[in-house]
């Protein structure tokens, strides 16, 4: 079963959760129940939950640093979930939206956007800026995997 972690938005645990092809699961934080909205796969982050996920998360976490208004983010948002679900139980990707939490990309010196980056363990271990294609995209990310 492909599983992924995410962050709780109200308590800010981080849970493991199965994701069941096809259906509607909505699965619950194991501290405090609150259910998780999660979309394919992939988390809308919060400033309090990106510090959280990418401190906590056992895997390595991708986020996508992206903006409603950017046409570019929302053409890549298709192959970013079907990553999602071909790498769940290696790697997380989580998303970012720039436009409601810009402090987080100002922090991290982010420019444009659609930008990619991978944490683990609080540290950011590597950036890519633009889009990519779902082999490129795998590729890249094949290389935070432990294999
Ligand atoms: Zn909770």
């Amino acid at each position: 079963m492909a599983f992924t972690y995410v962050v709780c938005t109200q308590c800010l645990a981080v849970n493991r959760v199965q994701l069941e092809k096809g259906e509607k699961a909505s699965p619950r934080c194991g501290r405090c129940s609150t259910v998780f909205t999660i979309h394919d796969g992939v988390q809308e982050l919060n400033p309090d939950g990106f510090q959280q996920l990418i401190e906590k998360s056992p895997l390595p976490v991708v986020v996508d640093f992206w903006a409603p208004w950017c046409g570019p983010c929302r053409a890549f948002a298709p192959t970013y979930v079907k990553t999602a679900k071909k790498l769940a139980g290696k790697i997380v990707l989580a998303k970012l939206n720039t436009q409601n939490f810009p402090e987080i990309s100002t922090r991290l010196s982010i420019r444009g956007i659609p930008t990619l980056a991978v944490f683990h363990r609080k540290k950011e271990l590597g950036r890519k800026s633009g889009a990519m294609d779902q082999s490129m995209l795998e590729s890249w990310l094949s290389t935070y995997i432990k294999s």
